[in-house]
């Protein structure tokens, strides 16, 4: 099962993915924590991409193709994956489907969480992520049981630098130009689906397994 999750920043992907992720048993590849762990290791790609994610901006294209297709050929992929945060381009996309023709295998699904922009902003600034182990919380709907403290691995919480409310203006600028069209695509190649994101998480759940189905 292969899935790309669609959706505005801060629209539930992330929450939706490791959901998904745990109850089907494959693999969530979200390629903003692959970037923020190479910001973390102080890697040249790391370096590269920092300028433009604290920008608001997209990492280009040329260092996010490779990344991903190398991903995509590891083992625990063979069963299937949940791509959160990627394709984010037109022509990412475009290498996606073309690096799965040339495999003889494609997207199943593409799932659009769908929310407003105004709740967008509400919801990224109560965003808390856990550095050590890539969890998601929100201070008042999906709060840690210990403040600031992740659940999972006990790694103290953070607010991302990117989730200030200048920043996630111009994402959500950069989401209705860029990544939107995506919809569009999807749509066209028949495996296009959407939720209503707005629900609490786990009905948003609920109705992404029915479709799964
Ligand atoms: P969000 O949780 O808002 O969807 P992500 O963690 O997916 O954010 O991404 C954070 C930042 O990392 C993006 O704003 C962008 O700069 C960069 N990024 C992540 N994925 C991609 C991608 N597929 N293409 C280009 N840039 C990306
Ligand atoms: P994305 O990966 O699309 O950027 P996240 O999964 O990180 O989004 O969610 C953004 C923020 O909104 C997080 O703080 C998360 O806990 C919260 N959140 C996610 N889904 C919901 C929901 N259905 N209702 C309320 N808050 C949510
Ligand atoms: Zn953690």
């Amino acid at each position: 099962m292969k899935i790309v999750m669609l959706g505005a920043p801060g629209a539930g992907k992330g929450t939706q993915a490791r959901m998904i992720s745990e109850k089907y048993g494959i693999p969530q590849i979200s390629t903003g924590d692959i970037f923020r762990a190479n910001i973390r290791n102080q890697t040249e790609l790391g370096q590269k991409a920092k300028s433009y994610m604290d920008q608001g901006l997209l990492v280009p294209d040329e260092l996010t193709l490779d990344l991903v297709v190398d991903r995509l050929a590891q083992d625990d992929c063979s069963n299937g994956y949940i791509l959160d945060g990627f394709p984010r381009t037109i022509p990412q996309a475009e290498a996606l489907t073309f690096a799965l023709k040339s495999q003889k295998t494609k997207i199943d699904y593409a799932i659009d969480v769908e929310v407003p922009d105004d709740n967008i902003v509400q919801r990224m600034s109560g965003r808390r992520a856990c550095p050590g182990c890539g969890a998601t919380y929100h201070i008042r709907y999906n709060p840690p049981v210990s403040d600031n403290i992740c659940d999972e691995c006990g790694t103290e919480l953070i607010q991302r630098e990117d989730d200030k409310a200048e920043t996630v203006q111009k994402r959500l600028d950069v989401y209705h130009k860029k990544t939107q069209p995506l919809i569009e695509y999807y749509r066209e190649q028949g495996c296009m689906y959407s939720v209503d994101g707005t629900r609490p998480m786990e009905d948003v759940f609920e109705d992404i397994c029915k479709i799964l189905k």
